[in-house]
């Protein structure tokens, strides 16, 4: 937690335009890291058979609506997400708001949303029958099973080899990647799955979700002055890749430093490419 302030404090002093958003994400990380020291989940166990099986056809070793969730700490965590949102910026303050009236007048029952979500209804469709925005919501909801969803992925760490992985989609739940890191003196490369944080490997040259490896119709730019983000476009798919290089960059949360060049996505999206995994904080 200090290294990660630091780090927003760092970040903070060369682009105070990101100061509003990253007090808000630190607020998230501590409110997530004091209930992390109670939280209960049922153990996973994966039959050697079945992952041998799973490994071999391609598969994730477990579904994202699987994962054990300790139901009262995500309402508890939700709850408090929603006061800090309260004193953030005036959109999200609104959206608090409102989620907050929802859960008075029981249209949302957190409990339900959490263990199985309500009705059969994904977390977007929620939000648009209650009039919230999308993002702000699905944010607030997988913030909240995020304790849990990292003490699951933890207990299948040791499942698989994360060296030996190259698939565009997380070993572990099946998610698309929201980055790709470059580690270690000679630049691996890996990829960092969007909902359970798991990193494995891949190809040096590629596109994760087209599997495009014609080294011409891949491309990539930095931002200004800043050699440790890169954005991987691939012409193939029209997608793009944020990829962070840890070798020009100390160790930290690649989370927050997807959240700190959140102007390389605007810059992307002006040349005509998508992020298959929007970040929940671009216009
Ligand atoms: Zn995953
Ligand atoms: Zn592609």
């Amino acid at each position: 937690m200090e290294k990660l302030k630091e780090r927003i404090q760092q970040i903070k002093k060369k682009r105070p335009a990101y100061g509003e958003i990253l007090g808000f994400y630190q607020k998230v990380k501590e409110a997530q890291a004091k209930l992390r020291a109670s939280l209960k989940i049922d153990p996973i166990r994966v039959r050697k058979e079945w992952k041998e099986l799973l490994t071999k056809e391609g598969f994730s070793l477990i579904r994202k609506e699987d994962f054990p969730r300790d139901i009262e700490l995500s309402v508890k965590l939700f709850q408090t997400l929603c006061q800090i949102g309260r004193h953030t910026s005036p959109h999200l303050a609104a959206q608090a708001g409102k989620i907050e009236e929802a859960i008075e007048n029981k249209k949302i029952d957190l409990k339900k949303l959490f263990k199985k979500g309500i009705e059969g209804k994904t977390i977007e469709q929620v939000a648009d029958e209650l009039g919230l925005d999308k993002k702000v919501f699905l944010f607030l909801v997988q913030a909240s099973i995020k304790p849990s969803v990292e003490a699951a992925r933890e207990q299948l760490h040791g499942e698989l080899d994360s060296e030996t992985l190259l698939k565009g989609y997380c070993p572990v739940c099946g998610s698309l990647p929201s980055l790709s890191l470059l580690k270690g003196e000679e630049g691996k490369r890996y990829l960092f799955c969007s909902f359970c944080g798991y990193q494995w490997r891949i190809d040096r040259i590629s596109c994760p979700f087209c599997n495009n490896q014609e080294q011409g119709s891949l491309q990539y730019f930095y931002g200004e002055g800043e050699e440790a983000y890169r954005i991987d476009l691939c012409d193939r798919c029209r997608q793009y890749i944020k990829t962070i290089d840890y070798r020009n960059l100390a160790e930290s949360d690649p989370v927050l430093e997807d959240l700190a060049t959140l102007h390389l996505d605007i810059l992307a999206s002006q040349k005509g490419y998508k992020r298959p995994v929007p970040s929940p904080w671009t216009p």
